[in-house]
């Protein structure tokens, strides 16, 4: 058994606007567990990054919790634009996160650029990011992330601004990255297909404000590859079956 990483319990929350109270989660039980890979779809809008944001610290919910197993659970992040700075090269970008975390040691370097060199990324270190694609850009962004040994890694349509074909290589090369540093991942999407392809469990959100609408295990090999697993008869089947819950 799997111990949780983190939990959701019962949480909601409500944005406060001049125009208004705009719930935007409600009553959400959701954990993830150590070693795993959770997706979440949900329609653009229903309150997924508002999720991760609460994950994050950024802010409170309303009612409810938001509990971790350790106290000093380490989160990183990986979002739709990759906030690389034009003027650091791909070195200096990756050490960026060490640098502001005063964690900048001749070891915690050695360990970034020795993931640089492990994922493709070697030769590029004195590029700039204007140099490199957008899919390159995003591996740089993730390995700048895992440079900071997260325990937890949030993505937030981490695929989502890239061509269709980058990004499903992109999404293959990122979770073969993930699985073989051994880390828990919380993807956010509203892609079906790429929630099926990465995924242990995929937590379904129905339209604002989000709640749960169910849970689905995915039965594939953990490290079966996102581009293998999309070949496979039975991902059409759950495709179905998620493509049904999301229906209003
Ligand atoms: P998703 O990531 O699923 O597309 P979000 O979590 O960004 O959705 O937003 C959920 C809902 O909350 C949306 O309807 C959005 O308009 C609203 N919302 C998000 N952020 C704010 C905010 N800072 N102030 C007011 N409303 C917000
Ligand atoms: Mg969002």
């Amino acid at each position: 058994m799997q111990s949780e990483l983190m939990k959701l319990e019962n949480v909601s929350l409500a944005y406060h606007t001049l125009a208004g109270e705009t719930v935007a989660i409600q009553n959400l039980n959701l954990s993830v567990l150590d070693g795993e890979f959770l997706a979440i779809v949900g329609p653009s809008g229903c309150g997924k990054t508002t999720v991760l944001s609460l994950i994050m610290g950024l802010m409170r919910p309303t009612s409810g919790s938001v509990r971790f197993s350790g106290k000093d659970l380490r989160l990183g992040y990986m979002l739709q634009r990759d906030h690389l700075l034009d003027h650091r090269t791909v070195e200096k970008n990756v050490l960026l996160g060490l640098e502001v975390q005063h964690r900048l040691t001749e070891q915690s370097k050695a360990r970034a650029f020795e993931l640089l060199d492990t994922y493709g990324l070697g030769d590029f270190r004195t590029y700039k990011p204007q140099q490199l694609s957008g899919g390159m850009r995003q591996k740089v962004a993730l390995i700048r992330t895992l440079a900071l040994e997260p325990d937890l890694l949030l993505l937030d349509e981490p695929f989502s601004a890239l061509d269709y074909q980058t990004r499903l290589n992109l999404c293959d090369e990122v979770c073969r990255i993930i699985r073989s540093e051994g880390k828990s991942a919380v993807l956010v999407t509203h892609d079906i297909s790429e929630a099926i392809s990465t995924a242990d469990r995929v937590a379904v959100f129905s339209a604002r404000p989000a709640t749960l609408k169910t849970v689905i295990e995915i039965g594939f090999p953990k490290d079966m590859p996102p581009l293998e697993r999309r070949s496979q008869a039975a991902f059409h089947d759950y495709f179905d079956r998620i493509w049904k819950e999301l229906q209003p």
